[in-house]
């Protein structure tokens, strides 16, 4: 069995991953997916000049006489939000405007309404007949001029984006009803063991609740994928096979499962794979997590992660995260990595090493605490943690303050 550095293997996955196409869904179904294709604005932002205040719009000149506080303006006018002002603004006027509400022409800058003498802010007030200024304002205040967010025809979103509300909110400015986007993956999931209970069963002896296909199922959702879930396979060829047949019945995009792929006397899903299709079976040069097995059952890529609980979660976070990137055409989704300096001193085995850590901002640069017993069944060490502490391949011993790479979960 080859050792291979995590590099390699996580090249030799990756590889076999490309998006499954592309599809147009109505905006509001579109969180979380991925653009197909480059956003243009079809508009300028704001599409037209408009008022960032409540107040009355004016000739900036008319507000600026040497005794401005006695500066009075007739006001010819009313500009609620919405409306199409077909007024002018003349010399020694002004109309009154609300917030958001198209510029009149004639006008350059807007007072706003705590500037003047028109005391009466409530709601449904009536219109004065004149406005006495308080201060001076300067030609283009408090005005949001056309195409200052956004000038039309250019790039705001490119394809491969993984679409957030604030790019829904921009999405809906510009028009854009129906959008391209990548198909989601479908990603099936079984655990393996005689050992497993369901969530709801009473433990008895010798047995333990399937805790993995919880946890790697969230990871799949909150990677933007969809999770086929099939349940718990026996440790028998039969069982296996049963439930990798369901996932060609499902025609899913990978096949991912826990446990049974070690070199145990009652692992059969390695066998079956590869009776079925191909089989890479490696020993990754990492801690933990090192049994990794990747394949393809009728043609479909398996991803093997081991059964312990922490290493299926770090083989999820180094091999599969990714995969499930390429797979929805996403150019993000990758885990924040950040230099952070060690709180303790560490020991390592020398392979690649993901310990669970908290990561803190101290004093301006973070700083790296392991949590709990670091064995690789230990959920609540995990459950603790905020990040992965990277110790890398041939490190051996940490002092206090060494700077090691986090990624943060
Ligand atoms: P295996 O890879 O089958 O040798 O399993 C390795 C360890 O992971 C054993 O202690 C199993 O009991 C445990 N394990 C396997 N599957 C699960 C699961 N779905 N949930 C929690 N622990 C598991
Ligand atoms: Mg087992």
């Amino acid at each position: 069995m080859a050792l291979l550095s995590v590099q390699e293997a996580r090249q030799r996955i990756l590889t076999h991953f490309q998006p499954n196409g592309t599809e147009t869904l109505p905006l509001i179904t579109c969180a979380q997916r991925v653009l197909a294709v480059d956003i243009f604005a079809t508009t300028d932002l704001p599409p037209f000049d408009n008022s960032s205040m409540d107040g009355f719009a004016l000739r900036a000149e008319d507000s600026s006489q040497t005794n401005a506080a006695l500066i009075t303006l007739s006001v010819i006018g009313d500009i609620p939000a919405g409306s199409s002002p077909s007024i002018v603004i003349m010399p020694n006027t002004a109309a009154r405007i609300m917030t958001g509400a198209q510029i009149p022409q004639g006008a350059n800058s807007v007072i706003p309404v705590e500037e003047t003498n028109f005391t009466n802010q409530e709601a449904g007030s009536l219109l004065p007949n004149e406005v006495i200024l308080s201060k001076a304002v300067k030609p283009g205040e408090n005005i949001r001029p056309r195409g200052m967010d956004v000038k039309a025809g250019e790039i705001v979103l490119r394809a491969g984006k993984t679409i957030t509300p604030q790019d829904l909110g921009l999405l809906a400015t510009l028009g854009q009803a129906q959008i391209s986007v990548y198909k989601k993956p479908r990603i099936a999931l079984f655990s393996s063991g005689d050992e497993l209970l369901e969530v709801s069963d009473s433990l008895t002896s010798g047995k333990i609740r399937d805790s993995n296909s919880y946890m790697l199922g969230g990871l799949i959702e909150s990677a933007g994928a969809e999770c086929i879930r099939l349940g718990v396979a026996k440790d028998q060829r039969e069982a296996v096979q049963a439930l990798l047949e369901k996932a060609v019945a499902e025609k899913v995009d990978l096949i991912l499962s826990s446990a049974g792929v070690s070199v145990g006397a009652y692992d059969f899903v390695k066998d079956v794979i590869e009776s079925n299709g191909r089989l890479d079976f490696w020993k990754v040069n990492m801690r933990p997590g090192k049994p990794l097995a990747f394949g393809a059952y009728r043609g479909i890529p398996f991803i093997g992660l081991p059964g312990n609980p922490v290493s299926a979660f770090v083989g999820f976070e180094v091999f599969v995260r990714e995969a499930i990137s390429k797979l929805r055409g996403a150019s993000d989704g990758i885990r924040l990595k950040v230099r952070v300096r060690c709180a303790e001193a560490i020991e390592s085995d020398g392979r690649e090493s993901y310990l669970r850590a908290v990561v803190s901002e101290v004093n301006g640069s973070y700083l790296a605490t392991l949590t709990g017993h670091q064995g690789s069944g230990n959920l609540l060490s995990l459950v603790q943690a905020n990040a992965l502490l990277i110790i890398p391949a041939g490190v051996k011993s940490a002092p206090v303050g060494q700077e090691m790479e986090a990624w943060l979960l």
